[in-house]
C-alpha cells in the first residue's frame, strides 16, 4: 500500500496512486515498505534480461498487477525498435586516470534522454491502473514542458488506446532541436500547442484547466478524465529504481563485483530529485550503494541543503547548458524527508509549508545526520561543464553531454576530497550529447558554433566520429504538424477544441 507524505490518514492501493498521479492534498505517495533483496537474489537478476529485471522488482510494488502482465508491459516498452543495442541501459567502461568509471547511458531511447526509461512504461501502468480502479474513461494526459519532458511524454502515450496528451510548451523557451521533435510528432492522439508565454505560464496553465470545473464536466461529458505524467507520479519512479539494479546486475555479470555486499558508488545529474531518489530506494532495498553523489549545475540549491540542512530557493535562478537541471524547487526532495523522519508527515507538511509561504525551510540535526550519511553533494557551473566535456573527450574519447558532464565534474570532485578510488563508480548519464550539440560542440572547439541544430550535428559527428542516435537523423525528413499557438488565456479553449 502507499501512503501520502502530507496526511496520516490516507492509506491507497498502487493503482490508486499512479492513477491519480498527486494526492488531493498535494502530498506525494510513496511505499509504506520496501521489499529487500540479497546477494543471491542480485545473482539470480543478473541472468536475466533487462524487461525480466524490471517485471521483478516492479512486481514487489504492484501487487495488483501479475508478473505476467508486468513483463508484457516490460516488453513493449523497452522493445528493440524504441532502445538500440543489447539493453536499454548498457553500462560503458571509461578509465579515468587509474579509476574504473562506469557510464551507465540512459539515453537509447525514442526521444535520446533519460526520461524514456520511465515514460515508455508510465502509459502501460497508467491505463492498466484505470482500468484495475473501474475507471473507463478516457485518460487525457495534458504536459506543460520546458523541453525534455513534453517529447518523451509524447513518444510514450503516442497511439496508446484510451489515451489522449496534449503538450504545451513556451514559444520561445525551448531550443530548436527540441522544439522540432514535438513538431514533427507522429500519433493519432497527439496536440501540441506553443503558448505565447514563458514556461511558469504554461506550467500555471495547466493546473489552472486540471481544476476548472466547466473543463472537467465537458470532458466527463465525452468520457474523459485528465491525469498526469510529470515526474511526481509513482508510476514514473518506480521504473527509474530497475536501471540501478540493472547496473549492479552487469557488474556482478562482468566480474568486476565478485564479493558479496561489494559496494559501488552513484553519481547522478540531478534537477527535480527524481533520478537520484531511485537510485536511494535501491539502495534501501539492499542494493549495495556506498555514497549518492548528488550533481548540481549553477542552481546549486541540493548542494546547499544535502550539506548544511537548508533550504533555500530564494536565490538568482542560472540558465545553464544543462537546461534540464535548471530547477529550484526539487519536488521529490519530499519523499527522501518523509522516509528519513519515519514517516513523520505532519512534519513534511510543515517544512513544506514553509516552503510554500518563504521559499525556505531548515531541516533537524537528526535528519540531517541521515542525509550526510547517504549523499555527497557538489555543483558544477557551465565553464567547469565545459572543462569536462573537453577532458573526457581529449583522455578517454568519450563525448559527453553537457548534464552529463555536470556529473563527471562532481565525482572528480568527490574523488578529490574523500579519496576513494577503491569503490567501483557508476555514473548516470541523462541525454545523448547530440540532443545539445552546440553546447557540446563549444566546450570542445571554444568557440560560439555559427550554424544551426543539424549543422551543430554534422560538424560534431564528423569531428568525434560518435555515431548520431538514429531519432535525431530521422527528425531532418519529418514532416512539421503543429504549428499552432495560443495566448495563455486561450489554453482552455485550445484544449477543449482540440479534444471535443
Ligand atoms: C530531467 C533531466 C535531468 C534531471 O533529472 P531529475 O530526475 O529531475 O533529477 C537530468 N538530465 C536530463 C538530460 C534530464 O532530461
Amino acid at each position: 500500500m502507499y501512503r501520502c507524505t502530507r496526511n496520516d490518514r490516507e492509506r491507497v492501493s498502487a493503482s490508486h496512486a499512479i492513477s491519480q498521479g498527486i494526492s488531493a492534498d498535494g502530498g506525494l505517495y510513496v511505499p509504506e515498505s520496501l521489499p529487500r533483496y540479497t546477494h543471491e537474489d542480485l545473482i539470480r537478476l543478473s541472468h536475466c534480461t533487462y524487461p525480466e529485471r524490471a517485471a521483478r522488482i516492479m512486481s514487489d510494488f504492484l501487487p495488483e498487477f501479475t508478473r505476467e502482465e508486468l513483463l508484457s508491459c516490460a516488453n513493449a516498452a523497452y522493445a528493440k525498435e524504441k532502445f538500440s543495442g543489447n539493453s536499454p541501459a548498457p553500462l560503458s567502461l571509461q578509465q579515468k586516470g587509474q579509476k574504473n568509471l562506469y557510464i551507465l547511458e540512459l539515453w537509447h531511447g525514442p526521444t535520446c534522454a533519460f526520461k524514456d526509461m520511465a515514460l515508455q512504461m508510465l502509459p502501460h501502468l497508467l491505463t492498466r491502473s484505470l482500468h484495475k480502479t473501474g475507471n473507463p474513461r478516457t485518460a487525457v494526459i495534458l504536459v506543460a514542458t520546458s523541453g525534455d519532458t513534453g517529447k518523451a511524454a509524447l513518444e510514450g502515450f503516442r497511439d496508446v488506446p484510451g489515451t489522449r496528451i496534449l503538450v504545451f510548451y513556451p514559444m520561445h523557451g525551448v531550443s530548436n532541436m527540441q522544439k522540432r521533435q514535438m513538431q514533427v510528432q507522429e500519433g493519432s492522439n497527439v496536440a501540441v500547442c506553443a503558448i505565447e508565454g514563458n514556461f511558469d505560464d504554461a506550467q500555471t496553465g495547466v493546473k489552472r484547466i486540471f481544476t476548472d470545473p466547466a473543463v472537467k464536466a465537458k470532458l466527463e461529458e465525452h468520457g474523459m478524465m485528465f491525469s498526469s505524467a510529470n515526474s511526481i507520479n509513482w508510476g514514473r519512479l518506480l521504473p527509474q529504481i530497475v536501471y540501478y539494479f540493472s547496473a549492479y546486475c552487469d557488474l556482478i555479470a562482468t566480474g568486476e563485483i565478485d564479493r558479496p555486499g561489494e559496494e559501488i558508488n552513484v553519481t547522478v545529474p540531478t534537477g527535480n530529485f527524481g533520478n537520484i531518489l531511485a537510485a536511494y530506494y535501491a539502495k534501501e532495498m539492499g542494493l549495495p550503494i556506498h555514497r549518492l553523489i548528488c550533481a548540481s549545475n549553477a542552481n546549486n540549491v541540493l548542494t546547499d541543503f544535502l550539506r548544511t540542512g537548508v533550504y533555500d530557493k530564494n536565490r538568482p535562478f542560472h540558465a545553464t547548458l544543462s537546461p534540464s537541471m535548471d530547477i529550484l524547487v526539487s519536488s521529490n526532495l519530499e519523499r527522501l524527508l518523509y522516509h528519513l523522519t519515519g514517516g513523520n508527515s505532519a512534519q513534511v507538511a510543515a517544512w513544506m509549508k514553509e516552503l510554500a509561504a518563504s521559499g525556505r525551510y531548515v531541516v533537524d540535526a537528526s535528519t540531517l545526520e541521515k542525509i550526510r550519511s547517504l549523499f555527497w553533494a557538489g555543483f558544477c557551473d557551465d565553464e567547469n561543464t565545459k572543462a569536462s566535456i573537453r577532458s573526457m573527450y581529449e583522455t578517454e574519447h568519450y563525448v559527453c553531454d553537457p548534464h552529463t558532464a555536470v556529473a563527471v565534474h562532481v565525482y572528480d570532485q568527490y574523488v578529490e576530497e574523500t579519496k576513494d578510488l577503491e569503490t567501483p563508480a557508476v555514473l548516470v548519464s541523462t541525454a545523448s550529447p547530440y540532443k545539445f550539440a552546440s553546447g557540446v560542440l563549444e566546450a570542445l572547439t571554444g568557440e560560439k558554433p555559427l550554424g544551426d541544430d543539424f549543422a551543430c550535428v554534422d560538424e560534431l559527428a564528423a569531428m568525434t566520429g560518435a555515431p548520431v542516435p538514429e531519432p535525431i537523423q530521422a527528425l531532418r525528413g519529418k514532416a512539421i504538424r503543429f504549428t499552432g499557438s495560443c495566448p495563455v488565456s486561450g489554453m482552455s479553449d485550445t484544449v477543449l477544441s482540440m479534444l471535443v
